[in-house]
């Protein structure tokens, strides 16, 4: 199957990343990695949004008696080093077309974002990371994915979940009779108030007319397969 996209945003949460007792795992940013390379040789434009809930989330605050502001701050920190540890792993591996841009400002290793050099990278077919969420407390990385893929005119956001194809229309663990959704629209993910992103995220990307495609990144070519079309997911449109 050809490429169903010319560009796209391509979500992955931090947790895909993780291994068992470290906040990596080699094998897994190397898979993603690979089939990223693989995308952008075929002619995907692709911008990366990588979470950071391998490393600390906002919601933590409480462990270590902080305010949620500076535990947010230190999570749009991990969402840098995750975008830094896959532009590594992509040089590695011997693509050095990938430019990281972060919404906070950390000029020795990342430039400050901006959305029409962004487009411009995508276009000379550079993988482009998207780091720092939003560079705004209170915010997650589904809603900095929903931002940079409007502003990136991606034809839609791939949201990469881990161990579930998609979005059905009760918890799935929970339900045995589960039903999965194929197809949705935008009003449908905001007013169902449906488990894929937060609410935020949700409204952007229906003001934004964002495509969302959910599906499940834990399969051998998985990434590969959903830009040809070629898996089972939910579409959101
Ligand atoms: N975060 C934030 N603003 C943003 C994006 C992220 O404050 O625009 C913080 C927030 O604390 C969040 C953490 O960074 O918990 C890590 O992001 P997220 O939880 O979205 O990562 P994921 O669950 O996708 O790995």
């Amino acid at each position: 199957m050809a490429l169903q996209f010319k560009r796209v945003l391509l979500k992955i949460s931090g947790e895909a990343l993780k291994g068992n007792e470290d906040i990596y795992d080699k094998d897994k940013l190397g898979d993603v990695a690979r089939q990223v390379i693989k995308l952008a040789e075929e002619g995907l434009q692709v911008g990366i949004v990588i979470g950071g809930g391998n490393i600390w989330r906002g919601k933590l605050a409480g462990t270590l008696e902080l305010h949620r502001i500076e535990a947010d701050y230190m999570g749009m920190l991990a969402t840098i080093m995750n975008a830094l540890a896959f532009e590594a792993t992509l040089k590695k591996m011997g693509f050095s077309k990938v430019k990281v841009y972060s919404s906070l400002e950390i000029k020795t290793v990342t430039t400050a974002y901006n959305y029409r050099d962004a487009r411009e990278k995508l276009d000379e077919g550079y993988v482009v990371i998207f780091a720092g969420g939003t560079g705004y407390s209170y915010f997650t990385t589904d809603t900095g994915a929903c931002i940079r893929g409007i502003e990136i005119q991606a034809d839609a956001l791939l949201m990469a979940k881990n161990g579930t194809k998609g979005v059905y229309d009760s918890d799935p663990n929970a339900n045995p009779n589960a039903k999965f959704l194929d197809s949705l629209t935008h009003s449908d993910l905001v007013v169902q108030n449906l488990q894929v992103m937060d609410s935020t995220a949700a409204t952007l990307s229906r003001d934004g007319n964002l495509e969302i495609v959910v599906f499940d990144m834990n399969g051998k070519d998985n990434i590969i397969k959903i830009a040809h079309g070629d898996l089972e997911a939910t579409y959101i449109k």
